[in-house]
């Protein structure tokens, strides 16, 4: 058995007023963006489309993983800042840049056909997001975290690949810059998603091989990060 689940049961994280306070500043900024809509450009309306989608693909997972008891908390400082920086560049930073006129300046433009880009990834990207949240069930969690009960999910969008949810998240990331085209509001998502890719992955994996051992080793063995593995190892 794991070292870990001798670990006292904790509340998780993100749960009580902070998510509360969370989920009001960016139903606010979303309000404040719709109202301000004669300034939104097409792409920025497919990315606030999305997002909205995205918000309400999430919400229920979020509220029943709120009634999880967590056996193994792995959000050490690091997880916790790139997590901070997501919500940042992902939510905030784009709602407000959307909301406001002040991070205007940074803006760029690219052509239509680079913004229809962007918009044909949400297809996948949304699509994806739907199926790995409806798969992982309540294993989810925003952060690193085995709950009681947990179970290891191997069928659906994970029979091939272990992170679909960080591939689709990927797709929307990658996108942002194309449909918002402001180098504060778009970009900045691209290398903070890169450094949680980065930390989380290796942390992951490990929390996950200490939780469920050989059965882990098994299936990562025959499958791929976030494209299918093409040889059998
Ligand atoms: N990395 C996955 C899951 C993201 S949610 C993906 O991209 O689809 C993060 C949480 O999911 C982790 O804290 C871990 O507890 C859980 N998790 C990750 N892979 C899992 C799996 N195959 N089965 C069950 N839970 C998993």
């Amino acid at each position: 058995m794991s070292e870990t689940a001798e670990q006292k049961p904790q509340q998780p994280m993100m749960s009580g007023w902070p998510a509360r306070l969370i989920w009001l500043l960016a139903i606010g900024l979303a309000a404040a963006a719709a109202y301000r809509w004669h300034a939104i450009h097409w792409g920025q309306w497919v990315w606030f489309a999305a997002f909205i989608v995205m918000s309400m693909l999430r919400a229920p997972h979020a509220a029943t993983y709120r009634k999880n008891t967590i056996v193994d908390d792995r959000n050490d400082r690091p997880e916790r800042i790139v997590l901070a920086a997501m919500f940042a560049t992902m939510m905030v930073l784009p709602l407000f840049y959307l909301a406001t006129p002040f991070l205007s300046f940074a803006d760029y433009t690219l052509p239509n056909w680079a913004t229809a880009i962007g918009a044909a990834v949400q297809v996948p990207c949304l699509w994806l997001f739907w199926r790995s949240h409806a798969d992982l069930g309540r294993n989810w969690s925003p952060g690193l975290e085995v709950r009681v009960d947990h179970g290891l999910v191997t069928n659906g969008v994970y029979r091939s690949i272990r992170h679909p949810m960080y591939a689709a998240i990927w797709l929307s990331v990658l996108a942002q810059p194309l449909l918002l085209q402001n180098w504060i509001g778009g970009a900045l998502v691209v290398p903070a998603f890169l450094a949680m890719w980065v930390i989380r992955i290796p942390k992951e994996e490990a929390m996950m091989r200490a939780q469920f051992g050989q059965v882990y080793d098994d299936y990562a063995a025959r499958t791929g990060r976030v494209f299918p593995r093409l040889t059998a190892r």
